[in-house]
């Protein structure tokens, strides 16, 4: 089982230390996030115009195009200077980083955002549910592990299925497929190579990770929304799938071993998820 997005190592300050603690920035209230997600690891190539600029366990992309860049994701409020020296290695000023993405708000991808805003003067666009989460710095839903808030960021476009945006001549289609987030929401790009056209997909998270599946009051479509986007995730063909948590396609040894493009990577992350769902959500029934 990888960790996607798993709270389970996490382990929260004592409830003793009251209140007060409630207060402090998230992540000084949480400890035992997986090493990795801090741990910076050197910018690369993934394929075209798309480089890896995350750390070794959080995934953050920059597409460059001809008027400038695209970043999808900032994880982790920490991990803001890091993504910032990774995208100046790879010869991107911040200035020239037009646009952020988001996949989901939660801490590990958006916890870096109001940072990273604030260096490159990016609009930020983010799917419509997870919008006011973003703008609040408050994570949607109700969770086995709390509350993790990360710093707000004004969010500049709210979008939603099947909406776009286009920068240099690279387009990215909205792909909402929520229930991990109510605004969970993936990416979709063509990207010419070799004489074929990739379809690459920038994968939100659809893992359960700690969300209340029954009784979720925050959230009470969290069930069918998990199945919609399990429905629409099955029924989509990727030739590329670049998710947030590298690991969970094991991306960084696909990439140097040349095998990042592969049809059955997508199949496989639904049936896995699907499985992974079913159980929790029997289990939360009990
Ligand atoms: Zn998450």
């Amino acid at each position: 089982m990888t960790l996607l997005c798993s709270f389970a190592g996490r382990r929260l300050l004592p409830a003793v230390l009251g209140a007060a603690a409630l207060f402090v920035a998230a992540p000084a209230v949480a400890q035992g996030d997986p090493p990795a997600w801090t741990r910076p690891i050197a910018p690369f190539n993934v394929l075209g115009p798309i480089d890896y600029v995350g750390t070794e366990g959080l995934a953050a992309y920059l597409i460059r195009t001809p008027a400038g860049a695209i970043l999808i994701d900032a994880p982790m409020e920490q991990n803001a200077a890091a993504i910032e020296r990774s995208i100046a290695a790879r010869g991107v000023k911040l200035a020239d980083v037009k646009l952020i993405l988001l996949s989901h708000a939660h801490f590990d991808h958006a916890g870096g955002l109001a940072a990273l805003k604030k260096a490159t003067g990016a609009k930020l666009v983010v799917g419509a549910g997870d919008a006011a989460a973003v703008n609040t710095g408050t994570p949607p839903g109700e969770t086995s592990y709390g509350v993790i808030r990360f710093p707000a960021a004004k969010v500049d476009r709210a979008i939603r299925d099947g909406q776009q945006v286009t920068l240099g001549g690279v387009t990215l289609t909205a792909v909402a497929t929520p229930g991990h987030t109510p605004g969970c929401t993936s990416w979709s790009m063509k990207l010419p190579h070799q004489g074929r056209t990739l379809d690459v997909l920038f994968a939100c998270s659809v893992t359960v990770a700690g969300n209340k599946l029954v009784g979720n009051k925050r959230y009470p479509g969290i069930e069918a929304d998990f199945r919609r986007s399990f429905a629409t995730l099955g029924a989509m063909k990727a030739d590329v799938v670049l998710p947030f948590h590298p690991e969970s396609v094991d991306l960084l040894g696909r990439v140097k071993r040349g095998a990042l493009v592969d049809r059955a990577v997508l199949p496989k992350m639904v049936a896995d998820a699907r499985t992974a769902f079913d159980a929790d959500l029997a289990k939360q029934r009990q």
